[in-house]
């Protein structure tokens, strides 16, 4: 069946502008020709460091960034190519959550004003449905209705994240963009949220975009991972792949960052040398050869383009050349 939503060689370039009258000087190619596709229901975790491009893409699918170039598709329908009144439209369906619901929240407005204004904006219910809606979507995320008269500041991080949860539920979407939603709470609430959002998806049937620094937090909640480096999508694979046969030298690294409870678990790779390379100025080839353990001399030559290698897995390394079979395949895992 078609994909909920196809993302088809997505980019987006910031102009770096300079001197006083702002001449364009270069540019952040923060995201550089991302493709993608997520089926109803799926989780698709992206993951990445700081400045990869995992936010910019995540705003550009329902414009909230203009895309440079490339094209989405949500329901077959081409939103880069929506008018202003069919994107207002798509959006009802498109919902998201940030990461930090206390800046998202209006401080003077009551929780009853904050979650009923997706239904204004969309001019849905008279005022008794919304106000029914609201006490549904509080008691949902597991808060009560009489937490609609109080305001963002009388709640805790993982209260107001329930609510930033609930105001993107209000529309009842279908695919949810959560960006970090979890990253700035305290590990003992992150549990919470996550099981909060996995709840949900199953009882609403939602899709969602899981957006995360870290590879341990998507594991549990992602169906595949894709893996950003430096706007480009190095690798994207079913989660059981991914986690147990990472074969990008950057998801390895990556992976060896997070803590594992096995203790027989057996790290073969370095952990990250030296610091993410500025995007407006990366590194020729790939751009991820100025911190690789297994680089080779054309590695800073040749762009490697993201290519599957089994059935569901792909990944942009010169490694994986001739597929995975190669015995001089050095960052194989297995074997
Ligand atoms: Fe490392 Fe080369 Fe693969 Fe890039 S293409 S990840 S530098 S081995
Ligand atoms: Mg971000």
């Amino acid at each position: 069946s078609e994909p909920l939503l196809k993302v088809t060689g997505l980019k987006k370039y910031f102009p770096i502008r300079a001197g006083i009258f702002g001449k364009e000087v270069g540019q952040v190619k923060a995201v550089d020709d991302v493709s993608f596709e997520i089926r109803q229901g799926e989780t698709l975790g992206i993951v990445g460091e700081s400045g990869c491009g995992k936010s910019t893409t995540g705003r550009s699918l329902m414009r909230l960034i203009e895309p440079t170039e490339g094209e989405v598709f949500f329901e077959g329908k081409n939103v880069t190519k929506m008018s202003k009144e069919e994107l207002r439209k798509a959006r009802r369906d498109i919902q998201m959550v940030f990461q930090d619901p206390y800046a998202s929240l209006n401080p003077r407005h009551n929780i009853q004003k904050i979650l009923e204004e997706p239904l204004r904006v969309h001019g849905i219910g008279d005022a008794k449905e919304r106000k029914e809606k609201v006490a549904k979507l509080l008691n949902i995320v597991g808060l009560s209705s009489y937490h609609a008269q109080r305001y963002p500041h009388q709640f805790s991080g993982g209260q107001r994240q329930r609510i930033g949860i609930a105001r993107a539920l209000m529309t009842n979407p279908k695919l949810i963009i959560a960006d970090e939603p979890v990253s700035a709470l305290d590990v003992s609430i992150q549990a919470q949220v996550l099981n909060l959002m996995k709840d949900l998806q199953e009882e609403l049937k939602l899709t969602y975009i899981f957006i995360a620094h870290d590879l341990g937090v998507v594991r549990h909640i992602s169906d595949r991972v894709g893996v950003m480096y430096l706007g480009k999508m190095v690798e994207l694979a079913n989660s059981e792949q991914l986690y147990e046969k990472p074969l990008h030298p950057y998801t390895q690294a990556l992976l060896a960052a997070v803590p594992v409870p096995d203790p027989d678990f057996k790290r073969e790779t370095e952990l990250l040398k030296g610091d993410i390379p500025s995007p407006s100025n990366p590194p020729s080839g790939c751009t991820f050869h100025t911190r690789c353990p297994f680089k080779m001399d054309h590695c800073s030559k040749e762009i490697p383009m993201l290519v599957e290698v089994e059935p569901g897995h792909s990944v942009a390394c010169h490694l994986y050349k001739d597929g995975l079979n190669n015995d001089n395949n050095f960052a194989k895992t297995e074997g």
